[in-house]
């Protein structure tokens, strides 16, 4: 069994073929996928494919920095009573199959294509690890040009943060190692340390232990090679577990259970069912 932990399976791309395109994980051996929110749309789009696929999908919730505006604020608070009421439908055992948060996220800083809501990122960022700390949920989080200032907002929270993942790490060994400082957070890799032009295959066993990391697709987005440009989906992970195996000189099954565990620690998910 193999957990996807990350895969926007709600997005239009998915439309067409989703019972197929799960049907097609199963047959690889992905028992799991979680899927992050984006935007305060995404929670209910998130929802209807997890209640649809309540034994194979998981829901996160938050608001992904590249669609932070002006009215961040209110989106914020919206999911916030969504998130509470999922906590508290699922403490009092009325919520429905699918729809009980796992994760905040995914959340965090994106700087690369522009600065022009950077401070408005850095406070709805802080928001989100505090809800991390109020709910005891993990973290999903989404971060591009901007690791140091990601950081510097999580290391007054580091006691109090139950965990996390840093997802699509694409970064060397040292970006790695300060990551890997948060002790109860792991590296979500994906299909990029399949490209060619790709370290990760290099810097990944050099500075990361197996323990610290979770596999992921980022479907529809980044997908492995041999698939690279297409859409890519949650079946295509076994590229990257493949990839990871002959990197650490190690059997895919042991990478499988490995980061199965790391899943388990971090999400309270086991491969065959909720904890
Ligand atoms: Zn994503």
């Amino acid at each position: 069994m193999i957990i996807d932990t990350h895969a926007h399976l709600d997005v239009e791309d998915f439309a067409d073929d989703l019972d197929e395109t799960v049907i097609r994980a199963r047959e690889v051996g992905v028992g799991k996928i979680f899927l992050p929110g984006i935007d305060l749309k995404s929670v209910s789009t998130v929802l209807a494919v997890c209640r649809r696929y309540p034994d194979i999908c998981y829901p996160m919730i938050g608001l992904q920095p590249e669609e932070v505006r002006d009215d961040y604020r209110e989106v914020l608070a919206a999911m916030h009573s969504h998130l509470l009421s999922s906590i508290s439908q699922s403490k009092a055992g009325t919520a429905e199959p699918g729809t009980t948060f796992i994760a905040i996220g995914e959340v965090g800083l994106d700087f690369y294509w522009s600065r022009d809501y950077e401070r408005q990122q850095l406070v709805a960022f802080e928001e989100a690890v505090r809800w991390s700390v109020e709910t005891q949920l993990p973290l999903m989080i989404h971060c591009r040009k901007a690791q140091n200032e990601m950081l510097h907002i999580m290391r007054p929270y580091e006691k109090e943060l139950p965990g996390g993942v840093f997802h699509c790490f694409t970064g060397n060994q040292k970006e790695a190692e300060a990551f890997l400082r948060f002790e109860r957070f792991a590296l979500g890799i994906g299909g990029v340390s399949t490209f060619k032009s790709s370290h990760l295959r290099e810097d990944l066993p050099a500075a990361v232990p197996l323990n610290r990391i979770v596999l992921e697709t980022d479907s529809p987005y980044m997908a492995p090679v041999p698939h690279r440009g297409k859409r890519n989906e949650s079946s295509f992970i076994i590229e990257v577990m493949r990839t990871l195996a002959m990197s650490y000189g190690i059997e895919e099954e042991e990478i499988a259970r490995q980061t199965n565990l790391n899943v388990e620690r971090i999400f309270g998910i086991s491969a065959g069912g909720h904890l």
